[in-house]
């Protein structure tokens, strides 16, 4: 029996609700025949405000598997639409996911607390609108290492069992995840409504967004054109921070791109290990389009379809705002390359005012990388051990003409090899979710109910800067004969 006396702490504030009616379907979760908290985030859940120790319990089972809607949620399924690989689907909406409501945290900043896999919504199609524990905790992980990495990202609350199987390819455990975002609106939220021809529900949206992520753009001559320089910002620099530290999104369809620029949607990512632009995981991205090197000229295509739904916003005569939005969306690769190459001289240990060599520095770095089919985070931990005076690390991955012409190059710009590697391991990250690792750790989970591999992973990958001793196994790339990885969607 749930104690509802307990004082659990939520206090919504449900702003999408109120104030957007028409942008959602109402819908509630299924019930789950046998809840079980699997994991639970103490230290997200006191930012929310909320009362960890009493969620953490059987209560918080019932809470985050969908039995039990929290006083003062308002559960209710999101509208929106999406290009997919390219090709525009009018109607998507979370099919799979409820917004239970918004929460304040302890910054003043509104969160949104949303459960993915709770079961069918009005826009579930043909889908069941459930989640296999796996994909469940895959996001679980991914979403707290971006965390710790620094990284903008929707984060996990809770994972929890529902007792029930979902069947994919064959019958697989249930669960729920719950995380928190920024906001789930996309780009792909607008979209939506641009393909209704639907401006003012458009503009309502847009002003929403502008008061919720953006406030200061209320005041601007243009606010729905300083609202696409903003956003095209802020994913410039994500996506910036995303290559920087190798990770690779696997399906950047104009639907998971956040107007925050929370990196959003986690589904088959996965971290780059050997160096190589080209690097896919996905099991169904056939062509590359989200491949590593892609994640660039991707995001700048999806805010170009961002763009084109504002075009009504920024002028009465859409014709007339094409050429202000065109100049806004050139600024994107500027934002991005400045972005890139500030982490990038970070990550060298250059610590001297920028110089026009640095990118060239850079880029042949990476050539050498992708030449010699180096692993992309170990490469980087062993400069920083080359500019601390151990050369070993480096010598083990790179050949000797590397040692004749880049290394002498790198070390010139370096005038204080100490004060760099110091840097450089605030840059470099030790501990990555690397792709065996998390793949033994929902192996575990999934096939033998053992979450010790889960738990560590997540301990490890909660200080990515901070080596320590005995945890040399997890900064090692999969053995070698692995079998080359794979990622799926899980849905
Ligand atoms: P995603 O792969 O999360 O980007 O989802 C793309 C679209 O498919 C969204 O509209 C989802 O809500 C929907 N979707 C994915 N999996 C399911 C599922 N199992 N049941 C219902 N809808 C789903
Ligand atoms: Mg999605």
């Amino acid at each position: 029996m749930l104690d509802l006396s307990r004082e659990l702490g939520f206090r919504f504030d449900n702003s999408y609700a109120r104030d957007l009616p028409g942008c959602y379907a109402p819908a509630a979760a299924a019930p789950a025949p046998a809840p079980r908290l699997i994991a639970f985030n103490h230290a997200l859940a006191r930012e929310l405000g909320l009362n960890a120790a009493a969620l953490d319990s059987p209560v918080g089972a019932e809470i985050f598997s969908g039995n039990y809607a929290p006083p003062g949620s308002m559960p209710l399924a999101q509208a929106y639409a999406g290009h997919q690989f390219g090709h525009f689907v009018p109607q998507l909406g979370d099919g799979r996911a409820l917004l239970l409501g918004e929460v304040i945290d302890l910054h003043g900043q509104r969160r949104d607390i949303q459960f993915k896999g709770s079961g069918r919504t009005p826009f579930s199609r043909g889908g069941d609108g459930k989640a296999a524990l796996g994909p469940v905790l895959r996001e679980y992980i991914l979403g707290e290492a971006m965390h710790a990495l620094g990284i903008p990202t929707t984060r996990a609350l809770a994972a929890a069992a529902t007792g029930e199987s979902v069947y994919r390819e064959s019958p697989l455990p249930g669960a729920v995840l719950t995380r928190v975002a920024a906001s789930h609106i996309r780009v792909g939220t607008f979209q939506f409504f641009a393909a209704r021809g639907d401006t003012a529900k458009l503009k309502q949206l847009a002003d929403y967004t502008i008061a919720r992520h953006y406030p200061a753009l209320a005041a601007e001559a243009n606010p729905y054109l300083a609202l696409l320089a903003a956003v095209s910002r802020r994913q410039a620099e994500l996506i910036a921070r995303w290559m920087l530290t190798g990770f690779i999104h696997g399906v950047m369809n104009t639907d998971n791109m956040a107007i925050s620029g929370e990196t959003i949607d986690y589904g088959p990512c996965a971290f780059l290990d050997t160096y190589h632009p080209a690097t896919v995981f996905s099991s169904i991205d056939h062509h590359g389009r989200y491949a590593y090197g892609q994640q660039p000229p991707i995001a700048r295509w999806n805010l170009t379809r961002f763009a084109e739904t504002l075009l009504p916003l920024i002028d009465a005569d859409p014709q007339a705002a094409i050429a202000p939005a065109t100049a806004v969306l050139e600024e994107f690769s500027t934002h991005y390359e400045a972005a890139w190459l500030t982490g990038m001289r970070a990550k060298l240990g250059l610590l001297a005012p920028p110089e026009p060599a640095d990118l060239a520095l850079a880029n042949s770095f990476l050539s050498l990388l992708e030449t010699h089919k180096v692993d992309y985070t170990r490469a980087f931990g062993a400069l920083s051990a080359a500019a601390r005076g151990d050369d070993a690390p480096l010598h083990a991955l790179l050949p000797a003409p590397a040692w004749q012409t880049w290394v002498p190059a790198w070390r010139a710009r370096l005038a204080d090899p100490a004060a760099s590697a110091r840097a450089m391991d605030s840059a470099n990250p030790v501990y990555i979710p690397r792709n065996h690792l998390v793949e033994a750790a929902l192996a575990a989970a999934v096939e033998r109910d053992d979450l010790a591999p889960f738990t560590a992973l997540l301990d490890v990958l909660a200080l990515p800067f901070t080596p320590r001793p005995g945890l040399e196994t997890y900064t090692e790339p999969a053995p070698p004969g692995s079998a080359p990885y794979r990622t799926f969607c899980g849905t």
